[in-house]
């Protein structure tokens, strides 16, 4: 057994697991070089032949596996991709043409690649520079098939294991089989990357951000993965082993009970209904909030539509796909975000590479503004497949990052142009689907007030709403000890955004983060928020402490949080709280 550690990274997706280490080498194999004599030219043309047959019925295997197995668009696209790169007569004829020139196969492929990339390197093209990366996926499969090695996957392991990789893209997460893969270790990532999104969607615990994991893990050493605390131990020893153990019991008996109570509804001692809802990054998470009781879907990011795309989705594809959601929630309300590209969610179908970054990411062209700005016709192409899906469902939409009352008087003004165009263009709409905005910009929360009166409704966007109120950017774990939801002036900001919406008489819910956290879901009710919306997994707990409170106890503890100085203050505050009339059951979180 190797060296014993604990090391530190981000916990994204919550859940204990251990296991043996399984290293994903991210990289091209080194491929041989010789010379082919002329006699055996056609025998190497062969096996390069079979070589490329090989990896496309691979491909179309994975593909029909899925398709069986469930409703991930976003990563069939991106396996259609390859398989349509392999079929092009170009690679199968530019690969060729090196073999009969007396290259080895493996070494014709490395050469022809090469030059693609190099071509594709230098284009203008977001879009075509992003072809490289999918290139050199399929250039790998095709070395590792004429090179006889295994697939260096990350599905299909005899054992379960804990992958281990200097970063695991989204289309990697998506093709992790939860028989085989426990959990995973990245170096790379950070809380709201989109591959993190995804392994909290379908439950795999997730550690990221692990400083020289591919170095300090060898393959086969015992891991334990907490994605809840971030810590990753690798080759515990007995005694720490058996507490991991004992808090991995702890956390699955817990998670099951909760899964296992009767889904009652959200309702306080004293009789408060609360709404909680699910906030989707997949259309098909949306089965996962209606088996979770929730009561509709709160927040449904639609960014996904536009990422790991080679085209643009057209309206009739977005009417598709919004009415998969909507259906599957049976007539409970679904509430649609506007895409929010731009900072650190990069869809390279807009950008060019670095140009997403701007001057500063996170306040630069990003949700709206993008919209606005850049991309006005793809935006209204949204609303119109938005207005369109309104006759079928209670659908609402919700626009992120509005910071003033001029923005949104331009969203309006285009959603009315929307409209125009539906009309003449004969098409079946709903003119009254509600609207209603984010409050994630400390200067929304401000003017919460002038804002709501133009809208149905407003929605706090927390992870923002912090990051902006601080000035600590998200993404940056440099300065992430920083980002505290318990900071009073983002509480008070948030009570800010509820009087806004009360003077204005409309709802206000919370979809950030913190409102799946009990002891903020516990001081949103008390503040008098009756709607939350949260990652479907953290329901069953939310509706647990629901249950277990009184509204008007709540309320009180809200007065005395928000009369706090200090972020100390306010979470012992909460945490008491929480433990006097729930006991300790929230210590997971
Ligand atoms: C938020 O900012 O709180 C939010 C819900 O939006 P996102 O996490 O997608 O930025
Ligand atoms: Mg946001």
């Amino acid at each position: 057994m190797g060296d014993m550690h604990r090391l530190q990274g981000v916990g994204v997706s919550p859940g204990i697991v251990v296991g043996p280490a399984h290293l994903v080498a991210r990289c091209m194999p080194d491929a041989p070089h010789y010379c082919i004599t002329p006699e055996h030219r056609h025998e190497e043309e062969e096996r390069l032949i079979n070589a490329l047959e090989e990896s496309r019925s691979q491909l179309l295997k994975i593909k029909q596996d899925l398709t069986k197995q469930n409703n991930n668009p976003e990563l069939l696209y991106i396996l259609d991709a390859h398989r349509l790169i392999l079929e092009d007569n170009m690679l199968r004829d530019g690969t060729v043409a090196y073999v009969k020139n007396g290259f080895n196969a493996e070494w014709a492929v490395v050469r022809y690649l090469s030059e693609v990339i190099a071509i594709f390197q230098k284009m203008d093209d977001a879009y075509l520079r992003e072809k490289r990366s999918d290139i050199e996926q399929v250039g790998k499969r095709l070395l590792n098939n004429l090179l006889g090695h295994s697939e260096d996957s990350v599905a299909g392991f005899p054992e379960p294991v804990i992958l281990v990789a200097e970063e695991f893209t989204p289309s990697d997460t998506l093709q992790m089989k939860h028989e085989t893969v426990l959990g995973f270790v990245a170096q790379r990532g950070g809380r709201t990357s989109h591959t993190a999104i995804l392994a909290k969607s379908l439950d795999i615990p997730a550690v990221v951000g692990v400083d020289k994991a591919t170095i300090k893990i060898s393959q086969g050493d015992l891991l334990v993965v907490d994605g809840l605390s971030g810590f990753l131990h690798i080759n515990p020893d007995p005694h720490t082993l058996d507490k991991l153990k004992d808090k991995q019991q702890r956390y699955s008996f817990f998670q099951k009970r909760l899964l296992e109570s009767t889904i009652q509804p959200a309702i306080t001692k004293d009789g408060r209904k609360i709404l909680l809802k699910a906030n989707i990054e997949l259309y098909s998470d949306a089965f996962k909030a209606k088996r979770l009781g929730a009561d509709g879907i709160g927040l449904y990011r639609t960014e996904h539509l536009y990422m790991n795309r080679s085209v643009l989705p057209d309206e009739e594809e977005l009417v598709r796909t919004f009415k998969q959601v909507v259906t599957s929630m049976k007539g409970l309300p679904v509430t649609i975000r506007t895409m929010d590209i731009g900072g650190e969610k990069q869809a390279k179908l807009f950008f060019k590479e670095g140009e997403y970054a701007g001057v500063n990411p996170a306040m630069g062209m990003q949700g709206i503004r993008f919209c606005l700005r850049e991309e006005r016709s793809v935006f209204l192409s949204q609303l119109r497949a938005l207005l369109r899906i309104g006759s079928e469902g209670d659908v609402r939409i919700l626009l992120p990052m509005i910071s003033g009352v001029s923005e949104l008087e331009e969203v309006l003004q285009l959603l009315a142009e929307a409209k125009d165009g539906l009309t003449e263009d004969g098409l079946n709409f709903n003119p009254d689907v509600q609207v209603g905005l984010m409050v994630e910009v400390p200067a929304a929360a401000l003017c919460a007030k002038e804002l709501g009166a133009k809208v149905d409704f407003l929605s706090i966007g927390t992870n923002d709403l912090i990051q902006f109120t601080l000035a600590v950017d998200r993404q940056d774990e440099s300065v992430a000890y920083l980002y505290e939801s318990g900071h009073p002036a983002v509480l008070r900001l948030i009570s800010m955004a509820v009087s806004g919406g009360v003077a204005s008489g409309i709802p206000v819910s919370v979809c950030g983060e913190m409102a799946g956290d009990p002891r903020f879901a516990a001081l949103f009710m008390g503040m008098g928020i009756d709607e939350l919306s949260m990652t479907p997994g953290c329901l069953p707990l939310i509706r647990r402490i629901t249950r277990a409170m009184d509204f008007t106890q709540q309320e009180s503890m809200a007065n005395a949080v928000l009369a706090s100085h200090s972020t100390t203050q306010v979470m012992s505050l909460l945490e008491e709280m929480l433990r006097s009339s729930v006991g300790n059951e929230h210590i997971f979180h």
